[in-house]
């Protein structure tokens, strides 16, 4: 199982828009929220950032077998209309399809898996009406609290508490004894036993002097209880914690967590 840190950023990334702080000059690039998880039977995204198109070229992914969705947010969801037009058929990309050679490139099905509110968002904002006519877009209900086999996967969900009730959840990816956690953008991981004693854990970062997001301790302290083997940050900002890289990523050493730079991959 190879997993790839495809954006470690928080909402904005780095460097953030109209902003010449000496943080966001120096600091490189945090894209938004993501990972890829690669094994020999499937190929899976966790969060659809809108910084997806170029992840996916980076890591030079042609074929993703499903996407798995936190929730709604714009950092973590929009991507999705990058993606879109890989659904429309070749009579909707333009009027004389017969004089273009199109290489299969679109026409594709993509497969969304995500809880009630994002298949919601999905109908209410992001899929325009030829998008939806082709019926190519697959979205699986899946909600916190349950799980699916996909592919050669076992995943499982939990929620996070992300201020509003019930709209994010983490996921669970294991393959054999192999396991890797996924909860970006938590105040506090929700009750549940699936996210104990992972490989690799990725989690919201927020945890230094900028509280975007996290209530520091408890979040902390689930963390530890959860017995994971590595805590990488995801939500990184140095332009938000006012730190340079190498100071971020010491004073997340210091609580025993990690800060990776995107596209950093493991094989577990
Ligand atoms: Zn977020
Ligand atoms: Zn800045
Ligand atoms: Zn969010």
């Amino acid at each position: 199982m190879k997993v790839t840190l495809l954006g470690s950023g928080d909402a904005i990334g780095m460097p953030v828009p109209m902003c010449n702080c000496e943080y966001c000059q120096k600091s490189e690039k945090r894209r938004r929220s993501g990972i890829l998880i690669e094994t020999d039977g499937s190929t899976v995204v966790v969060d659809i950032s809108p910084d997806i198109k170029e992840q996916l070229h980076h890591e030079e992914v042609y074929d993703v077998d499903g996407f798995l969705v936190t929730h709604f947010h714009y950092d973590h969801f929009w991507g999705i209309q990058e993606l879109n037009h890989v659904a429309l058929t070749d009579e909707d990309h333009v009027f004389n399809p017969e004089d273009f050679d199109f290489n299969g490139w679109h026409d594709r099905e993509l497969k969304i898996i995500g809880n009630k509110t994002t298949e919601e968002h999905l109908e209410e904002y992001h899929l325009h009406g030829r998008v939806k006519e082709s019926g190519n877009i697959d979205f699986e209900l899946l909600e916190k609290n349950q799980e699916m086999s996909f592919h050669d996967l076992e995943i499982s969900t939990f929620g996070i508490d992300h201020g509003e009730e019930g709209t994010t959840q983490g996921y669970v990816v294991q393959k054999g004894e192999k396991k890797v956690v996924f909860a970006p953008d938590a105040w506090e991981l929700e009750e549940s036993n699936v996210y104990n004693d992972a490989d690799l854990f990725f989690v919201e970062g927020q945890l230094f002097d900028a509280e975007g997001h996290a209530n520091q301790e408890v979040l902390e302290e689930q963390i530890k209880e959860a017995n994971p083997q590595r805590v990488v940050l995801l939500s990184n900002s140095e332009h938000l914690n006012q730190m340079h890289t190498e100071k971020m990523k010491e004073a997340a050493e210091e609580k025993g967590f990690e800060i990776w730079s995107d596209y950093t991959s493991i094989e577990l």
